[in-house]
């Protein structure tokens, strides 16, 4: 099983002889075992297995699993949602006292994970440009910073990260690279591909695909290795005495990342993901590549219709040849394909976007994004409604920018909306 098509169909739960061909849902809290020293063992990280589902779950597992290999990690953790995600792959590295680096085009949730609730924490945040030259994010390290942070397709404005330009930047300054990688998905983009070493997802977006279950995924790559700078991570390579003084970087090598965030923050944090919306999100990840597919081509279209209409100002599409990200988007992406959103403004400013929103018929205003549904957004008045002027423009956000999530029905149903509503404009 290679093609990232068929490990959507197959990998993960691969059933022996007479066990059911679907996932099944393990709806069960806990586990049974025959000894108490058995349980004791597994309590003590001496052996693996389940007992509570709220650091570990058979089919929360098989799903994160199938993401792994997806994603071309070696190990993966399902979380209750895109911002647990987003907060343990930070949280599993950075201590109070600690510092990160984020590019600023990100999606306004985790914004404000950063931005506002981190700093609580004690754990504060720099947001750059990702764009900028080397040099100029290079100016945003400091001796205490311990990671960089981005996405691949950022939401909603939809610039596109230059992967491997960002690992080589945190390598030489001995950081990981996390990614973002909700927008393209692995069936368009594997981050670790190009030095990423964890990538993380909301996959309550184009993972599900149907709007139906919230739930995120952290994956490891397993490549950083933390024992190399044991002063920076002393999470990875001190004793951690809530297990007899073990040491994740010596106990579990590659996989130290993923078990400390299941065994150490999933145990004191929860936001575990439950068994029934793991269940769905495998269903989901059946699909996936058809729905990428199908997004796609009809954003394409969607995107090439917006850019010839009189009344539009702009459009920001990596698949348009003119967009400054094209030449990056054949790169990274298969077959040049990126995602299903797409950000554009109209002339007249905020009032005409918001009388357009107003006229759609069939796509909806919605909060949400990415599923099989058009629906669009103004992150200005919606969403991003907390960030002043200038962080939005910072975060790529223009307050006149329509955010518009091409869903996979018809093209022609897509555009004639849009037309009409145009009109109305
Ligand atoms: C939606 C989203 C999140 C947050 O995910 P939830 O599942 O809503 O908690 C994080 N990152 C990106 C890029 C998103 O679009």
């Amino acid at each position: 099983m290679t093609h990232v098509y068929t490990k959507c169909v197959q990998a993960g739960w691969t059933p022996k002889k007479g066990e059911p061909r679907v996932l099944p849902i393990y709806q069960s809290t806990t586990f049974k075992y025959d000894t108490s020293e058995q349980m004791a063992k597994l309590l003590d990280l001496e052996e693996p297995g389940y007992f509570y589902t709220r650091l570990q779950n058979p089919t929360s597992d098989y799903a994160a699993q199938k993401i792994a290999e997806l994603e071309g990690g070696r190990k993966a953790m399902l979380t209750a949602s895109g911002q647990a995600a987003s907060f343990y792959s930070v949280f599993n590295i950075c201590e109070a006292g600690d510092h990160f680096i984020s590019s600023s085009a990100i999606y306004g949730g985790t914004f404000n994970l950063f931005e506002v609730t981190l700093k609580k924490l004690g754990i504060e945040v720099t947001f750059v440009n990702q764009d900028a030259p080397e040099e100029e994010i290079q100016k945003a390290f400091k001796a205490n910073t311990k990671l960089i942070f981005a996405e691949t397709i950022a939401n909603p404005a939809g610039n596109v990260l230059d992967i491997q330009k960002m690992a080589d930047i945190a390598h030489k300054n001995g950081v990981p690279l996390i990614v973002d990688n909700t927008f393209a998905t692995p069936v368009h983009c594997r981050p670790i591909e190009f030095g990423a070493d964890i990538v993380i997802h909301s996959t309550s977006k184009y993972m599900d695909g149907h709007a139906s279950a919230l739930g995120g995924v952290i994956v490891d790559s397993g490549r950083f290795d933390w024992s190399k700078y044991p002063e920076k991570f002393p999470g990875m390579n001190e004793p951690d005495e809530s297990y007899h003084g073990l040491i994740y970087s010596e106990a579990f090598g590659k996989d130290a990342y993923y078990i400390k965030a299941t065994v150490q923050l999933m145990r004191d944090l929860g936001s575990m993901v439950s068994p029934q919306n793991a269940f769905l999100l495998n269903m989901g990840l059946e699909t996936l590549h058809l729905r990428m597919q199908r997004h796609s081509e009809n954003a394409l279209e969607t995107a090439k219709f917006l850019k010839n209409h009189p009344k539009v100002a702009w459009v920001n599409y990596s698949g348009l040849k003119e967009s400054p990200y094209y030449e990056l988007a054949q790169k990274q992406f298969d077959a040049g394909r990126s995602c299903g959103v797409l950000a554009f403004g109209l002339k007249g400013g905020k009032e005409n976007s918001i009388q357009f929103m107003d006229s759609l018929q069939m796509i909806a205003i919605v909060t949400h994004v990415a599923d099989t549904r058009s629906c669009v957004l103004h992150p200005a008045s919606h969403t991003h409604r907390q960030l002043s002027d200038e962080q939005l423009i910072a975060a790529g956000i223009r307050p006149d920018l329509i955010r518009l999530s091409v869903g996979i029905e018809h093209i022609s149903d897509i555009i004639q909306d849009l037309e009409q509503a145009l009109e109305q404009a």
